[in-house]
């Protein structure tokens, strides 16, 4: 009997080959080409890279709301809590989505609509979802406020989101998006319109509110410095493929991607004495023109020529840090060549 697999838990999210392709007259663009992920119950996981590189469009894949008719899922499966939600009927994907799955947009403040009460807006997944009877109604969307430190939430259920701070505001999204009770929360780039202190305080709340009620967390940015206060590991994406996965202490201490390495240089880090910033040559791909072989070849400064014509492979190059780079797969040929030529 395989004795890790009847002992471990099963992931609560596991995303595996996932292939999202938009059809246009510019031909087919690989938005998401192959992206393979698990993430466990509590854990919160970050989706890094640059605009365009697929992480919201694989957070879209996973919820199925890809922009129609361009887009499309072509493959893969997205298991959540062991279901498959690519199968599923579009009547039980929306008792998913809000429910089970929430999601936070880029801008959360233009989320909330100025003509409804707070009191409603928070209520309205309550209502949706039948989570709680009417007449304890409520007394949950008063305890939600108070959860994300709205004071006095009893006296501000019929305010307008115009007579809260933009702070508050912030805060009132998050009660929204908890509000059914969901496993998992999606948030992309939650933060960006927001000024420091309330971006600070935001993933405060975030990581207050994972605590307390076990959430599993996909974090998108662009931010490493974000990624480092919410996020457990890491997946780095570029070119709608996951180049890296690994914890977040390995990839501020050792990157192995060459394109997560230059993401890192190009910041500034409280560790280390830095005299200039490199920027990353170049710009990322169009999907609907990638290069073959590995998609960084054009910007990558170790390229060498097998990456200009063949895709790496992810190869696991530690525990829970697997990378696709032809450098760390010549690696492990040249360590299995090594240990055969030993055993002659
Ligand atoms: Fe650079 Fe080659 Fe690695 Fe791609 S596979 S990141 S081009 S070294």
């Amino acid at each position: 009997m395989d004795t890790e697999s009847s002992t471990t838990p099963a992931p609560l999210l596991e995303v595996k080959d996932l292939r999202t392709y938009f059809y246009t007259r510019s031909g087919t663009g690989r938005a998401v080409d192959g992206v393979s992920f698990t993430l466990k119950q509590g854990e919160s996981l970050g989706l890094l890279g640059e605009s365009g590189c697929g992480k919201s469009m694989t957070s879209l894949s996973i919820l199925r709301l890809v922009p129609r008719p361009a887009g499309r899922i072509v493959s893969g499966q997205v298991l959540f809590r062991g279901r498959d939600l690519l199968r599923i009927s579009e009547q039980d994907m929306r008792r998913v989505r809000g429910k089970e799955i929430a999601m936070i947009l880029q801008d959360p403040l233009s989320t909330l609509n100025p003509v409804f009460t707070i009191g409603n807006q928070v209520a309205e997944p309550l209502r949706v979802h039948g989570v709680v009877s009417r007449s304890r109604l409520w007394e949950r969307v008063s305890k939600l406020l108070s959860l994300v430190r709205i004071p006095a939430p009893e006296s501000r259920l019929k305010d307008y989101p115009h007579q809260f701070s933009g702070g508050m505001r912030q805060r009132v999204v998050g009660a929204t998006a908890i509000a059914a009770g969901p496993r998992l929360l999606i948030a992309d780039e939650p933060t960006t319109s927001l000024d420091v202190t309330i971006q600070a305080q935001y993933l405060r709340l975030l990581k207050e509110l994972q605590r307390e009620s076990n959430l599993s967390i996909i974090y998108i940015t662009h931010d490493l410095a974000t990624l480092a206060r919410i996020c457990d590991r890491v997946a780095v994406m570029y070119a709608g493929k996951i180049v890296e996965q690994l914890t977040v202490e390995a990839l501020f201490e050792r990157p192995a991607h060459p394109y997560t390495e230059a993401l890192l240089q190009s910041v500034p880090r409280m560790d280390r004495k830095v005299h200039r910033f490199a920027s990353i040559e170049g710009s990322p791909p169009v999907v609907y023109d990638l290069p073959p072989g590995c998609a960084f070849a054009p910007r990558c400064p170790k390229a060498m020529d097998i990456c200009r014509s063949e895709s790496p492979p992810a190869t696991r190059i530690g525990a829970d840090h697997h990378v696709s780079c032809w450098l760390h797969e010549k690696d492990e040929h040249e360590s299995h060549a090594a240990g055969s030529q030993e055993r002659q």
